[in-house]
């Protein structure tokens, strides 16, 4: 696992799987609109979690591109899931600000309620055709814009389930550091 330190704060950078994240208070979900189980991420989440998480999610809905919305984690080993839904690129426009925006927004939901650490998968970046390398730069940069305002959360987890996303993260906040 990748560490990095940004004040009194900790971005780590690992590959795997966000149902895994057993030792992290909320997860976030890469959710469609409809809150509702889908697939990628959001399949994944709602397999590990139950059908309670869908039975408590599909209240907040619909949500917009860059919203973010805060449930419980159900049968996970997590309190909270954070569901997020990112732009579909080229479609949701500006892709960019929206994308910014699901970090923000999360990032400031963990502020309000002292949520100590959180994870996230790459939001976007598989059903919704955001390119990789794109996404990261605005990710990691909206992470680290953040941790300048916010007091919490003061765990930055990024989960990345292939090798290669991997890689870009790794590399990208070498050069943003
Ligand atoms: P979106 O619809 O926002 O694009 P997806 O769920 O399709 O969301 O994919 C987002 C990213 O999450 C992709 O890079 C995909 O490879 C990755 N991913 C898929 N399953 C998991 C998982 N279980 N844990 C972490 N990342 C995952």
């Amino acid at each position: 696992m990748e560490k990095h330190k940004i004040g009194d704060s900790i971005i780590e950078i690992v590959q795997g799987d966000i149902t895994k994240q057993s030792d992290i208070e909320a997860i976030v979900n890469a959710a469609n609109a409809h809150l509702r189980i889908g697939g990628g991420v959001a399949g994944a989440i709602h397999r590990a979690a139950g059908p309670e998480l869908e039975l408590e999610s599909i209240k907040h809905a619909p949500i917009e591109p860059g919203e973010a919305v805060i449930t419980g984690g159900h049968d996970l080993n997590n309190k909270y899931v954070i569901h997020c839904l990112g732009p579909v690129y080229n479609k949701d426009k500006p892709h960019e600000k929206l994308l910014a925006d699901c970090y923000i927004n999360a990032l400031k939901i963990c502020d309000e309620r002292n949520i100590n650490s959180i994870a996230f998968p790459a939001i976007s970046t598989g059903i919704f055709g955001y390119p990789i390398e794109e996404a990261t730069e605005i990710a990691l940069k909206q992470i680290i814009e953040c941790k300048e305002i916010l007091n919490f959360p003061k765990i930055i987890r990024l989960v990345l389930f292939s090798d290669n996303d991997h890689e870009v993260y790794i590399k990208t906040i070498k050069k943003l550091l």
